[in-house]
């Protein structure tokens, strides 16, 4: 008999309490990756970065000896045809279309009586840890922060686990660079905003969305990085955006399928006023005519990642000037973003919309935005 390690967004050795707990085990192991709806509504960039770690996790496994099957069907139908299966070991997700792909192999394990082992992590704070119910988290964000004491992100990341031959990521490798090597993390607050250069801020997204690396896992080099060059602004706002990931993981657990639709979590009526594909198609390739969203969504359509300022303007745009649903360009962004991450992209959608946690109005001056982020017009030039 076998048990399976069935492989999500957690595509990593070192801090995956799934994968140690499974290694534990003693039985023959199948590790597993499987296509998902979410994975097969990918664009050419993000499914390029994808197939590359997919790769490079297959190839980190091999040299301990494991061997890790990647699938073009869904986990239910590769495991229907199983058995020999006595557990499935996997990571809980956050969002509601995880979370039906897990009740069916928990309905599985049921009816075929073997058992499933699931997981929580890749966030900060351990969500075992919070001081409420997650029903009663609370609303904002900034209640949120106040609401985690220092005492909850303190856990170090798990180590790689026993047995297993630790090797280098290229993940880990942007986390060395931009904290040690370049020391970037010393600017952030002061580069962050800035649409130009690779090094403005972080450019962890992608591989924290894909779970090559964990928040915990920069948390770790930040407060080393602490301790010889001492306290920084910098890296007190950065621990805040790694807050902010936390926030909208736990606040999508919250409100279920709310964050997905159209009135988000408040009451009233629809917001947007017009449904038209030609004006949406022409926001999403960049031919508004408004040369500094055109600029920015020119870059998305490129390179498959923009700046969260890029982000912000591109949605405020979406939303109040064409007055177009929301979801739509959640949508467009869910196919384009190498950094895709559900909680992160709806949440984020859902805020600047002004159906999320936030009442305040959240719609942005585009020509102040050009005034105060690409007053030579460098970035326009770039793109346009
Ligand atoms: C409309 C919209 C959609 C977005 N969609 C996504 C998405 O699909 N995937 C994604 O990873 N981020 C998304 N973001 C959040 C943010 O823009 C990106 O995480 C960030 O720009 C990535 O660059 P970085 O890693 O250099 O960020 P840094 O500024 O260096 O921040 C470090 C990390 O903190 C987290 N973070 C930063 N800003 C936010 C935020 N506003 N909300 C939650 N977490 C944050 C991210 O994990 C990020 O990698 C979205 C923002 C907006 C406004």
């Amino acid at each position: 008999m076998k048990i399976i390690y069935w492989v999500r967004n957690d595509l990593r050795l070192e801090d995956n309490l799934t994968l140690t707990e499974f290694l534990k085990d003693p039985a023959e192991k199948i590790l597993v990756w499987c296509e998902t709806k979410a994975t097969q509504r990918a664009g050419a960039h993000r499914r390029a970065f994808l197939d590359k770690e997919l790769e490079n996790f297959q190839l980190a496994l091999k040299q301990s000896g494991l061997e890790l099957l990647i699938l073009k069907e869904n986990f239910s139908s590769f495991l229907q045809k199983r058995t020999d299966v006595t557990s499935v070991y996997f990571t809980c997700g956050w969002s509601v279309e995880e979370k039906d792909e897990e009740e069916e192999i928990l309905l599985m394990a049921h009816r075929n009586h073997f058992s499933a082992k699931t997981f929580r992590q890749g966030t900060l704070v351990d969500l075992k840890e919070l001081p409420y119910k997650i029903q009663d988290m609370p609303f904002t964000f900034s209640d949120f922060r106040k609401s985690i004491s220092e005492s909850l992100l303190t856990h170090p990341p798990l180590p790689v686990p026993a047995g297993i031959t630790p090797v280098p990521s290229e993940g880990k490798d942007r986390i060395d660079y931009y904290v040690w090597k370049s020391k970037k993390i010393l600017t952030y607050t002061e580069t962050r905003n800035g649409m130009m250069n690779e090094d403005d801020t972080s450019r962890f997204s992608a591989w924290l969305a894909n779970g090559m690396i964990t928040p915990r896992m920069v948390m770790k080099e930040l407060r080393a990085f602490e301790e010889t060059h001492g306290k920084n602004e910098s890296i007190n706002a950065l621990e805040g955006e790694l807050l902010w990931r936390d926030y909208f993981k736990f606040f999508t657990l919250k409100y279920g399928r709310a964050v997905f639709m159209e009135e988000g979590v408040r009451r009233g009526g629809v917001c947007h006023t017009i449904d038209d594909k030609n004006i949406y198609a022409k926001w999403c390739e960049g031919r508004t005519g408004v040369d500094f969203i055109d600029a920015t969504m020119r870059e998305l359509l490129h390179t498959g990642w923009i700046t969260k300022r890029g982000r912000q303007n591109a949605a405020s745009y979406l939303v109040h000037e064409l007055k177009l649903p929301w979801i739509w360009g959640g949508q467009w962004f869910e196919k384009m973003l190498v950094d895709y991450d559900p909680e992160l992209c709806w949440g984020n959608w859902l805020y600047l919309s002004g159906r999320g946690s936030d009442p305040r109005p959240s719609k942005l001056s585009i020509p102040e935005q050009v005034g105060l982020y690409d007053p030579t017009g460098d970035y326009r030039r770039r793109w346009l």
